[in-house]
């Protein structure tokens, strides 16, 4: 079973937006939402056509992700593709 070695690059971040802000500037539209948490970026799923948390992490090397939609609590980890458990 493999364990993600990024937990040092969590942060306590705020949502930087109150949707997924690469699509707010494009105005284009997101189906869910997740939140870096290494600065706070908000992007939108793989299910969403533009995909905008996966280029975050592409572009800027931050490996977790957490769930911005009510009621869900996991985070994902890129790097070591697993799910982590609610801090
Ligand atoms: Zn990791
Ligand atoms: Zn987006
Ligand atoms: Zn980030």
């Amino acid at each position: 079973m493999s364990e993600c070695t990024h937990l040092d690059q969590i942060q306590r971040v705020t949502p930087s937006a109150n949707g997924c802000e690469d699509c707010l500037a494009i105005g284009d539209l997101w189906v869910h939402l997740r939140l870096c948490l290494t600065c706070g970026h908000v992007g939108c799923c793989d299910s969403s056509k533009n995909r905008h948390a996966t280029k975050h992490y592409r572009s800027a090397g931050h490996p977790v992700v957490s769930s911005l939609e009510p009621g869900e609590e996991w985070a994902w980890c890129y790097v070591d593709q697993v799910a982590l458990a609610p801090a």
